[in-house]
């Protein structure tokens, strides 16, 4: 062999990983033309909500439901018990939940907004304030339908793209305090507490930062509610970057971090690792019997909630699975593998990365285009076009409009999110993400702006459609 040959062929000074998993069953993805991406972007106006997922090559739209089931939990399918009332599954996966996060009581949902809208019926009243880190879409749009007003406490640097803070999703309790001092603990009635902040790009927080919210917050009457959804993602951060803990269960610092909080929302569409459902999860009675009060008309009986009897079958194994040391540590770093390339090649991500998304700094990859123009959308539609991965976008089209005044709100990050379903895409497929997004980044001068040409009323990033600028 030749010199140059032998250079080529190094043996890495490290090992490297690789998915805790082999393959069973597979399915085919169909590949496509440039010219007929083009066409369905087009027809699909410029939202990448509005594409069919057949015409998508790799699926990075969201980790919502679109996790891989695994033999066990097909095998826990067989095990539905479709009864009307009282299903065993429904007591299995209330035993779960009540094992792993540690609450006393279990309202079943057909996903995580549902669970929401129950609890913020439930809890907020006309002229309440509801703080939180950050906000999330569906999350505050229940709290102000409910009759509250959503604050933002989340400290400082989450809203900065780039940092070194290993902690972006800490609740800032000065900004707490701030508001508690303006409008009092009487008009608060819970701080809404996410875990590994969505918005934020999958941002962790701390343990230390939860405990003392808490201590503020009893000692103050305010309930802590948390959006459990990644709290599992958030457990293992806290093993890997916070100083104390590096010993601990995946399992037992997820019921610590519970500990902290009076009651959960939960989408089991991501965490949970099953393709539909969700929980809330609470410790008072008295707020038990009323969300048991509402379920019945909004989701289910009180013992399905939205879910068949196999899905809650499913999600009890997801749930097992889910705190596993080397399925979650596989899950965080795949999102950093990629996350890693990215960064080395200078492409502007959000940094650190999180632990289900890359976000792409839209305002940084696309300097030329204005806020206005929708920077996030197009570069979204066009990573779409160069190579058949579908990512959405989180800027000021997911940021939506003020309910009072009707101005657009204008969000300091304006991002595209690459969001992984877990336990779906191999590490190849990962090397052709980090590959397409480079491509894209070369040509990035002559992508352009859109105007938006039709806006729904809530939620408008799911369907607003657009038009080349
Ligand atoms: C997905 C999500 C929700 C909403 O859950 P659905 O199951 O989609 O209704 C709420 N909060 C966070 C942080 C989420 O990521």
């Amino acid at each position: 062999m030749t010199g140059e040959k032998r250079a080529k062929h190094q043996r890495p000074t490290t090992r490297s990983w690789a998915e805790p998993f082999k393959i069973k069953m597979i399915e085919p993805i169909k590949m496509m033309t440039r010219e007929e991406r083009e066409k369905s972007i087009a027809k699909s106006g410029y939202n990448t909500f509005l594409l069919d997922s057949e015409d998508v090559y790799i699926d990075l739209l969201t980790d919502s439901g679109t996790s891989a089931m695994s033999d066990r939990q097909w095998a826990a399918l067989m095990m539905g018990d479709e009864a009307y009332a009282g299903s065993r599954n429904f007591y299995n996966m209330v035993e779960t939940i009540q094992e792993y996060y540690g609450y006393k009581f279990v309202v079943p949902t057909h996903q995580g907004r549902g669970a929401e809208h129950i609890l913020s019926q439930s809890m907020i009243k006309e002229g309440d304030y509801v703080p939180g880190n950050m906000y999330f879409t569906t999350t505050k749009f229940h709290q102000e339908h409910a009759g509250g007003k959503f604050v933002d406490i989340i400290i400082d640097e989450a809203h900065k793209a780039t940092s070194s803070c290993l902690f972006k999703g800490n609740v800032d309790l000065e900004k707490l305090d701030k508001l508690v001092k303006e409008v009092g603990a009487d008009k608060i009635p819970y701080v809404s507490l996410e875990t590994n902040v969505n918005m934020a790009g999958g941002q962790p927080v701390s343990m230390k930062n939860m405990k003392e919210l808490s201590e503020y917050c009893r000692k103050h009457g305010i309930a802590v509610m948390l959006d459990a959804t990644r709290a599992i993602e958030n457990a293992y951060f806290i093993k890997t970057r916070e100083e104390g803990y590096a010993d601990r269960t995946i399992a037992s610092l997820l019921k610590e971090i519970c500990s902290y909080t009076d009651g959960a929302t939960m989408s089991a569409k991501k965490d949970g690792l099953v393709n539909i459902g969700g929980f809330l999860a609470i410790n008072d009675e008295e707020l038990f019997v009323k969300a048991k009060n509402m379920v019945v008309v909004y989701e289910g009986l009180h013992t399905y909630g939205g879910m068949a009897g196999r899905d809650m079958e499913a999600l009890a194994q997801g749930i097992r699975e889910a705190v596993d040391y080397d399925y979650i540590s596989y899950r965080v770093k795949q999102v950093q593998y990629i996350g890693e390339k990215l960064e080395d090649w200078g492409i502007p991500i959000v940094t650190p990365v999180g632990g289900h998304a890359i976000y792409l700094d839209a305002k940084r990859f696309l300097p030329h285009i204005a806020q206005k123009d929708f920077p996030a959308q197009r570069l979204a539609a066009a990573l779409y076009v160069e190579s058949g991965v579908r990512t959405m976008e989180r800027g000021i089209v997911s940021a939506g409009r003020n309910a009072e005044t009707g101005e657009n709100y204008h969000p300091e990050l304006e991002l595209v999110r690459l969001t992984f379903p877990r336990r779906v895409y191999t590490q190849s497929h990962c090397d052709i993400i980090a590959e397409s997004v480079a491509d894209l980044y070369d040509k990035r001068d002559e992508i352009k702006g859109l105007k938006m040409v039709y806006e729904p009323e809530n939620l408008r990033f799911f369907q607003a459609r657009f038009e080349l600028l």
